[in-house]
């Protein structure tokens, strides 16, 4: 099929790049490809005139900041001379180098970067749907929801509050358990509902957070709040009039049991996949979670040479971060340029990711690491102990962060800590691995490792 978009405007003769997806990656990426090939034919395709802050739902979820102020008009982030196509990718045939758009376009490129994120899938748990937003059934995963969580903890007078987590890959692994963290805090501390109620952490997985070191702090603050921990629990149904959960249980021997379970709060944590437009491509190709088949060094596509994929649609397999999304930014932005001058792709991602774990209001444990599993440190001091200054960090260093760096390709912070990091070992601040970090893993209770 021929064109029917000329991608090619005002740059006649320059590269002519599409994106995919207007979120952190994407416009991660398009700054810097702006930067350092301003002529570039960039064109963005995004049908949505928001872009939100979606780390700050946590914050609205938690009644400190209002909805309004994660979100600004995707018009004043698109960069200047970049095109926006406000419309939606349906149809990719990446044979032909073009891609359908639900205004009935088909555009050409030579280059195609996928930034479309991921997809919620509501409907999957039965009664989520229709249940959300009343009979105390919330969810932060949903920016229209996330007010309804704050207006449900203000409003809790005891009973059971449940906090789930699905069996898909979700984005940040470590915002189901922040929001309990805070609610909980708020029955304890503030209203003083804390004697009447009872949290339970119900996880469709096998453990509290995919990386030792962090799982072993959390279970610290789980013990230390008296959370019940519940694994092996997938929500299926929600049953918002009676207001009970129903939960698939799987055993350690494989068989499977439904339990209800009462709740006076349920935060709900979705399922989660690769947009339907994806999976159903030759763009997932043999990838089993339908994600844009990428390299997971170079973020270039295994099979289609002049196809990139960064952020949570691709299948760079690191937890799902506006950190990790940035962090992947940079490596795509420097291999397409390679790319695009003949030369070798040798700038290479480690997966490095970062999940801001708060686990009170005050307190936040710093999750970074790599596709090592091991913790990193970019600000230096040992990331698996609560702090205040990480508090401080997470909830007025980082939007603005967000707004004025990330999205317009400015490099990662931590770089300018380096110069201090001889200090800090000096001082015995860094990170050093628990010597018996491997026995408690063999020995934890409830198989939290
Ligand atoms: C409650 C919550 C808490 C979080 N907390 C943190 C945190 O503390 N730290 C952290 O680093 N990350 C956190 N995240 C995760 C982070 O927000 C995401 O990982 C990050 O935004 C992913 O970036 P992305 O560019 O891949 O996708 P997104 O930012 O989601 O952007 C995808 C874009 O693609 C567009 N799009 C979708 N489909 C199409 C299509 N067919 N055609 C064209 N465009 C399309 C969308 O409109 C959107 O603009 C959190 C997320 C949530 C929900």
């Amino acid at each position: 099929m021929s064109p029917s978009f000329d991608m090619d405007g005002d740059a006649r003769g320059q590269p002519r790049v599409l994106i995919v997806g207007a979120g952190t990656a994407g416009l991660t990426v398009a700054h810097l490809l702006l930067r350092q090939r301003p002529h570039l034919a960039l064109t963005i395709l995004e049908p949505s005139p928001d872009h939100w802050y979606q780390p700050g739902f946590t914050l609205v979820g938690a009644g400190l900041i209002p909805l309004e102020q994660t979100r600004r008009d995707q018009a004043d982030l698109i960069p200047t001379g970049c095109r926006w196509l406000r419309a939606a990718a349906v149809g990719f045939d990446p044979e032909h180098n073009c891609v359908h758009t639900s205004d009935g376009d088909v555009i050409a490129y030579e280059i195609l970067v996928l930034t479309p994120g991921l997809q919620c899938f509501w409907e999957r748990i039965q009664g989520l749907p229709q249940a959300l937003g009343q009979q105390g059934v919330c969810s932060n995963y949903g920016g229209r929801f996330a007010a309804y969580t704050w207006e449900t903890i203000q409003h809790f007078s005891g009973g059971t509050a449940i906090f789930t987590v699905p069996e898909t890959p979700i984005k940040c692994g470590g915002a189901p358990q922040k929001v309990m963290y805070l609610a909980d805090d708020h029955f304890k501390a503030k209203s003083g509902v804390g004697v009447n109620s009872r949290v339970i952490f119900c996880t469709a997985g096998t453990s509290l957070f995919a990386i030792p070191a962090y799982a072993r702090s959390l279970h610290r603050v789980i013990q230390r709040r008296g959370i019940e921990v519940r694994l092996r629990h997938n929500l299926r149904e929600v049953r918002a009039a009676e207001q009970v959960a129903i939960f698939e249980v799987t055993a350690s021997d494989g068989s499977t049991s439904t339990e209800a379970i009462p709740f006076a709060m349920l935060h709900v944590v979705p399922p989660m996949g690769a947009p339907a437009v994806v999976a159903s491509s030759p763009l997932a190709g043999d990838d089993p979670g339908g994600w844009v088949e990428v390299d997971p060094f170079s973020t270039q596509h295994r099979r289609y040479a002049n196809v990139f994929a960064a952020g949570d649609g691709s299948s760079l397999p690191t937890s799902r971060t506006a950190g990790a999304a940035r962090g992947a930014a940079f490596v795509l932005a420097a291999n397409l340029l390679a790319y695009l001058a003949g030369q070798p792709l040798n700038s290479r991602y480690d997966g490095y990711t970062v999940c801001p774990l708060i686990t009170g209001y005050g307190s936040v444990l710093l999750a970074e690491f790599d596709y090592s599993l091991q913790p990193v440190s970019t600000f230096l001091v040992d990331p698996t102990r609560e702090r205040w200054s990480f508090w401080l960090l997470k909830t007025k260093l980082l939007p603005w962060i967000y707004w004025n760096r990330v999205l317009k390709g400015a490099p990662h912070e931590g770089r300018y800590l380096q110069p201090l990091a001889p200090l800090v070992q000096a001082l015995g601040l860094a990170y050093r691995p628990a010597a018996d970090l491997e026995q408690w893993q063999a020995q934890a209770p409830g198989g939290c490792s």
